[in-house]
C-alpha cells in the first residue's frame, strides 16, 4: 500500500460519490438555507487564479457550513453575454452563442476539477433566453413604474468596443503633457487625466445619441443612507460606493434670467414669457454676493432655448457636446440674456459654458471666481470680474483674488447686512431669510446609462413606430430573442434586416424593433434571485422564497466590482421592493472582497506572461495553497515554496491515516499524556471553528498543521492509544475537509469515519476547553522556562526535572487583592494587603504572605492575574503534559506542589511554577 497522496488518483472516485449521492444539492424542504455565492464568472473560456481564490473561499466556508448541520444553497452559474465574445467570434469566424457554449463546457469542467461543491441543478446561463426574457420582463416593469428614461444625451463613447458607456464604465487615467495652461495651479479642470475605457483602456469620446437609462438616481438617498447599515461590507466597498453616489449638501439658488424668451417650452403663459427662472446648486450659499456671472451648460434647457436664437450659441453647444471634457477647457460663449442676482438685484451676464456639467448639480451654476478655482479660471478666461466677499479669519494670511481663488472659510465682506458674519453664520442666516436660497441636496451619481450598440446582449423590448412613437413589446410576445449573428463592423442586429422589420403592437403597422441591447450588469443585477427557483417558467423567481431566503448570507469577490456590479445589484433590489416583488431592500449581507494572488509583485495576467495555471500544482493543492496563505482580504505572492508547504500537508495527513492502519497495535490501557493529546485535540476543534466562523482559513490551517505534528510525535513517544489517537486523525480529516475535501474523504474513509466526511457533522470537543488559550500558554511558557535554564546553565544531561505548582494561598490571595492591585501599584500600603489576606483566614504565615504581596505589587505587569486559575488544574495540565518534556529532554518528571519551608517554594507563582533541574556534573 503506497502512503504517497497522490490527488489526480482519488479525486476522480470521490467527485463521482459526491455526484452520485447528490451531496451539494439543497434538500427540497430547506428552509432559510445559508446562501454562500461567488460572484459568477465571465465567460472568457479559462480559469484563472483570481476565481481559484474567489471559489476556494466560498467552497470552504460551504462546506463548513453543511458539517455544522445547516441547509446550504452554494449555485453556480454563467455571465455569459458580453462584447469580449462577439469579438472572438467574429475573429474566429464562429458565432458568440457557440463560442459561449463551449467557453462554459471548459471552464465547468474546471471547476469540477478543482472539486467544488456546487449544487449544478440551478445552474443559470445569462445569454438563455430562458434567462434573459426576465431581463426584458423586469424592464417593461420598471418603465411602467417611471425607472426608464428614454434620453437624446450627449453620452460616452468607446471608439473600439464601438458602444456607448456607463458612467461608471469610464475610468480616468493619468497622463503626461508637457503644456500647460498659465496661471491654473490647483485647478482641478487642468489636471492631466485621460478618460478611457473599462475594457479596453481606449480614451472615450463624446456622442449624442438617443439612449436608454435606467433613473438609479431616483434611488441615490437610499443608495447612500444605506451604507452605514451594512456592517458587514468591508469599509473600503462602502466608501468607494460613498464616494461615487456623491452627496452633497448645500443649497439651491434662483436666478430670474430674461432675454430668453420666444422659444421657451418652459415658460408657461404670457406673463412670464419674457422671464425665466435657473436655479443653480451651491455647496457655498454663503458666497453668493461673490457672484459674477450665470453659466449653464450646453446641454441645459436654458442653452436651448438661447441657441435657437443666436447662432454663435448654437454652433458653441454644436461643438462641445460632441467633444471630450477634457478638451472643453474653460470655453465659453456669451449670449444676449441676462441674470438677475437675487439678492443685488445686479444684472449678470449669462454664458454657456463647457465646464458645467448638465448632469451635476441642476447643470448651471452661479460664477463666483473670487472663492472657486473652476470659476477663478473662467472669469480669467472671459475677462470677467472676481469679487472677494469672504476673508480669512486670520488677517496676516495672504490673499490675491487676482492669481488664486480663496477657498477657505472666513468673515463676510461686501455681503450687504451679511458683512461681518462668519461663513457658518452667514449660510444658516441665508438659508433661513431669503426665499430664493433653499436648503438642498445633490449626488454626483448619473442615471445608468443601460444601452449598448452591440449584439451579444439583451434586446431591449420596444419597438419604434412612425405613428405610435415607442412602444413596449407586450408580455405576451416575450422573450425577444436575438437574431442569427451577422458579422460586420457595425451594430449586428442593425443588419440584420428581417429580425428588425416587425409590427407595431399598438396600430399593427410598420415599425423597427430597438437595435441596442441591455448593459450586461442588467443581467447580473438579480442573478442571485433566479438561483432560488431557477426553473420557474411564469415569473423570474419566486418571491416567497427570496422573502425566506434573502439576503445572501456571504457573498464573496473582488473589489474592483465596488461601483458597478456591487451597486446595481442594491438598486435592482430595491427597486424590486418597489415593484412588490421583494421585501428585502438590501441584496447581501456579508461582503468579503478577496485580495490579489500576485506573481514577482505584480498581479497575475496573461498579458504579462506571469500566470500560474491553477492545474499546474494540482488542483488541491492550489486550492488548499491559496486559502492557508493570507487571510482572504490580502494579497499575496504566489511562491513555488510556499505551494509546497500546502502539498506537504497533505502528504503528512494521508501519510499518518494510512500507517495508522497498517500498524493495528494500539494501546488500550489510558495514560496521562493520553489525557494531554485529548484536550488539545479538543483545543484545536475550538480554535479551528472559530477561524471558519472569521474566514481566517490561513489561521485554521495552521492549527491543523500544528495538531498534526503533535500527533507525529504522540505515535513516536509511545505505543498510541488507539481511540485516542484515531480520533486525532478523524478530527484533522474532518478539520481539512473544507479546504481539501478529496483529502479530507480520503483520510476519512480510510480511518472508517462514518459515511463521507463531506456530510459528516462538524467535530465538537469532548471536554470544557473553554480555557485552552491559558491552557496552552500555561504548557509553552514552562516549556520555554526550562529550555532557557538547561541553556543558561550549559546542562548536556538532564536527569530529572520538578516542576512545582505554587501554594494553594497565592492564588487566592491574588483573588482577594486583584482588584487592589490593579489600581495602586504604586505606593501602596503592603502591611495592610497582607492584613486583609491573613484576616481571610487563608493557610499562610505572615513572613511567606508579606514578600509575596512585595512582588506583586512590583510587577508592572499584571495580564497573569486575569487568567488565575488554580493549583489543582494546573498541576493536572502540567502532569498530561509532562511527556513534551521528557520527549525534549530525556529526563524524568516530576510535578507536585509546593508547600511553605519547601526551598522552591518561594520561586513558585501562579501560571508560573518552579522549575528544577538535577543533572551530572561532568
Ligand atoms: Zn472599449
Ligand atoms: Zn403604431
Amino acid at each position: 500500500m503506497t502512503t504517497h497522496y497522490d490527488h489526480a488518483q482519488v479525486q476522480e472516485f470521490w467527485q463521482y460519490v459526491w455526484e452520485r449521492d447528490d451531496v451539494y444539492e439543497l434538500p427540497a424542504d430547506a428552509d432559510d438555507p445559508t446562501y454562500v455565492l461567488g460572484m459568477f464568472p465571465y465567460t472568457s473560456g479559462t480559469l484563472h487564479m483570481g476565481h481559484v481564490r474567489n471559489y476556494a473561499i466560498t467552497d470552504a466556508y460551504a462546506r463548513y457550513r453543511r458539517m455544522q448541520g445547516d441547509d446550504v444553497l452554494h449555485p453556480m452559474g454563467w455571465d455569459a453575454f458580453g462584447l469580449p465574445a462577439e469579438n472572438a467570434a467574429f475573429e474566429r469566424k464562429t458565432d458568440p452563442e457557440s463560442w459561449t457554449q463551449a467557453c462554459i463546457r471548459r471552464m465547468r469542467d474546471e471547476l469540477e476539477t478543482m472539486g467544488f461543491g456546487y449544487d449544478w441543478s440551478r445552474e443559470v446561463t445569462t445569454c438563455e433566453p430562458e434567462y434573459y426574457q426576465w431581463n426584458q420582463w423586469f424592464f417593461k416593469r420598471l418603465y411602467e413604474e417611471g425607472l426608464v428614461e428614454y434620453e437624446g444625451a450627449s453620452v460616452n463613447w468607446c471608439p473600439d468596443c464601438e458602444t456607448v458607456l456607463a458612467a461608471a464604465q469610464v475610468e480616468e487615467r493619468e497622463v503626461e503633457r508637457s503644456e500647460t495652461s498659465e496661471g491654473a495651479s490647483g485647478d482641478a479642470a487642468s489636471r492631466d487625466t485621460e478618460r478611457v475605457c473599462w475594457r479596453c483602456e481606449t480614451p472615450v469620446g463624446r456622442r449624442e445619441l438617443d439612449q436608454w437609462f435606467f433613473t438609479i438616481t431616483d434611488y441615490a438617498e437610499e443608495l447612500h443612507d444605506g451604507l452605514d447599515d451594512l456592517e458587514e461590507w468591508p469599509d473600503g466597498v462602502r466608501e468607494i460606493q460613498r464616494n461615487w453616489i456623491g452627496r452633497q449638501e448645500g443649497a439651491r439658488i434662483g436666478f430670474e434670467v430674461a432675454g430668453a424668451a420666444g422659444t421657451a417650452e418652459t415658460a408657461s403663459d404670457e406673463a412670464s414669457a419674457a422671464t425665466t427662472t435657473v436655479d443653480v446648486f451651491s455647496t457655498r450659499p454663503e458666497t453668493v454676493y461673490g457672484a459674477t456671472y450665470l453659466a449653464v451648460s450646453p446641454g441645459h434647457d436654458l442653452a436651448d432655448e438661447l441657441a435657437a436664437g443666436d447662432d454663435d450659441v448654437a454652433a458653441y453647444v454644436e461643438d462641445v457636446r460632441e467633444r471630450d471634457p477634457g478638451e472643453v477647457g474653460f470655453s465659453g460663449v456669451e449670449t444676449d440674456a441676462t441674470a438677475t442676482h437675487p439678492l443685488t438685484g445686479e444684472e449678470l451676464p449669462v454664458y454657456v459654458a463647457g465646464y458645467v456639467l448638465e448632469d451635476v448639480g441642476t447643470g448651471a451654476v452661479m460664477g463666483v471666481p473670487a472663492h472657486n478655482e473652476r470659476d477663478h479660471a473662467f472669469a480669467l478666461e472671459h475677462d470677467l470680474p472676481i469679487e472677494g466677499v469672504v476673508a480669512p479669519k486670520d488677517a496676516s494670511v495672504d490673499v490675491d483674488l487676482e492669481s488664486n481663488a480663496y477657498t477657505g472659510e472666513g468673515i463676510l465682506e461686501n455681503s450687504g447686512e451679511y458683512s461681518g458674519l462668519e461663513s457658518e453664520t452667514a449660510r444658516e442666516r441665508l438659508l433661513g431669510e431669503v426665499a430664493a436660497i433653499e436648503d438642498d441636496v445633490t449626488y454626483r451619481l448619473r442615471d445608468w446609462l443601460i444601452s449598448r450598440q452591440r449584439y451579444w446582449g439583451t434586446p431591449i423590448p420596444v419597438v419604434h413606430c412612425d405613428d405610435c412613437g415607442r412602444v413596449p413589446v407586450p408580455d405576451e410576445d416575450l422573450p425577444i430573442e436575438l437574431p442569427e449573428f451577422v458579422r460586420t463592423t457595425g451594430n449586428p442586429l442593425d443588419a440584420a434586416e428581417e429580425w428588425k422589420q416587425t409590427t407595431c403592437p399598438d396600430c399593427g403597422g410598420p415599425a423597427e424593433r430597438e437595435t441596442d441591447t441591455m448593459d450586461t450588469f442588467v443581467d447580473s443585477s438579480w442573478y442571485f434571485l433566479r438561483f432560488l427557483s431557477p426553473g420557474l417558467e411564469d415569473a423570474p423567481f419566486d418571491t416567497e422564497l427570496a422573502d425566506d431566503w434573502l439576503p445572501v448570507d456571504v457573498y464573496v469577490g473582488g473589489e474592483e466590482h465596488a461601483i458597478l456590479h456591487l451597486l446595481y445589484t442594491r438598486f435592482f433590489t430595491k427597486a424590486l421592493a418597489d415593484l412588490g416583488l421583494l421585501e428585502q431592500r438590501e441584496p447581501i449581507r456579508e461582503l468579503k472582497s478577496q485580495g490579489t494572488v500576485l506573481y514577482d509583485g505584480e498581479k497575475m495576467s496573461s498579458s504579462k506572461g506571469n500566470v500560474v495555471a491553477p492545474q499546474e500544482y494540482g488542483a488541491e493543492t492550489t486550492r488548499l495553497f491559496v486559502l492557508s496563505a493570507a487571510h482572504p482580504e490580502q494579497d499575496f505572492e504566489w511562491t513555488a515554496n510556499n505551494v509546497r508547504g500546502a502539498y506537504e500537508l497533505q502528504q503528512d495527513l494521508y501519510g499518518m491515516a494510512s500507517a495508522f492502519v497498517e500498524e493495528g497495535d494500539m494501546r488500550v490501557k489510558r495514560r496521562p499524556h493520553d489525557g494531554y493529546l485529548a484536550r488539545e485535540i479538543d483545543r484545536t476543534i475550538v480554535a479551528v471553528t472559530d477561524e471558519y466562523e472569521r474566514f481566517r482559513f490561513h489561521r485554521a490551517a495552521t492549527e491543523i498543521r500544528e495538531l498534526a505534528r503533535l500527533l507525529r510525535r504522540y505515535r513516536e513517544y509511545e505505543r498510541p492509544h488507539g481511540e485516542v489517537y484515531r480520533r486525532g486523525l478523524l478530527t484533522l480529516a474532518a478539520l481539512i475537509a473544507p479546504m481539501a475535501p478529496h483529502l479530507g474523504e480520503e483520510c476519512w474513509n480510510k480511518l472508517r469515519g462514518e459515511g463521507l466526511v463531506v456530510e459528516a457533522d462538524w467535530p465538537t470537543p469532548e471536554s470544557d476547553v473553554a480555557d485552552y488559550r491559558r491552557e496552552r500558554r500555561l504548557v509553552e511558557t514552562t516549556l520555554a522556562d526550562v529550555r532557557d535554564i538547561v541553556d543558561t546553565a550549559a546542562i548536556d544531561d538532564p536527569e530529572r526535572i520538578d516542576l512545582v505548582v505554587a501554594q494553594d494561598w497565592k492564588y487566592e490571595t491574588i483573588r482577594l487583592l486583584r482588584d487592589d492591585i490593579d489600581e495602586s501599584i504604586e505606593g501602596a500600603d503592603t502591611e495592610s494587603l497582607v492584613d486583609r489576606v491573613l484576616e481571610a483566614g487563608l493557610d499562610a504565615e505572615r513572613e511567606a504572605v508579606a514578600p509575596f504581596v512585595a512582588d506583586l505589587l512590583a510587577r508592572g505587569d499584571h495580564t497573569e492575574l486575569e487568567e488565575i486559575s488554580d493549583a489543582a488544574s494546573e498541576r493536572s495540565i502540567l502532569e498530561r503534559s509532562a511527556w513534551l518534556v521528557t520527549d525534549e529532554f530525556d529526563a524524568d518528571i516530576t510535578v507536585r506542589q509546593a508547600t511553605d519551608g519547601d526551598e522552591l517554594a518561594e520561586a513558585a507563582r501562579p501560571g508560573k511554577p518552579a522549575i528544577h533541574i538535577s543533572y551530572e556534573s561532568s
